[in-house]
């Protein structure tokens, strides 16, 4: 992934990200590629699966769109 602004690099978890590049930090949100909806997060063990409600269905990465908007909070 990278960042809107600079292109460089983001490093980050699930829901954060940093760009290595300029320090800007951002905050990604999974919608489902296929009704629009943003999707919910589970997290157990392992990699994180995303569930859409409207679709009734787990989405993975590939069908997910991943919005990226500033990250203002801590
Ligand atoms: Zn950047
Ligand atoms: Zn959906």
């Amino acid at each position: 992934m990278n960042c809107p602004d600079c292109n460089g690099e983001l490093k980050g978890r699930v829901k954060h990200f940093t760009c290595e590049a300029c320090g800007k930090k951002w905050l990604a949100e999974y919608t489902c590629r296929i009704c629009g909806a943003e999707t919910e997060k589970n997290q157990s063990c392992g990699a994180p699966t995303f569930y859409c409600r409207p679709c009734q269905s787990l989405r993975s990465r590939e069908n997910l769109n991943i919005d990226l908007s500033p990250d203002s909070g801590e």
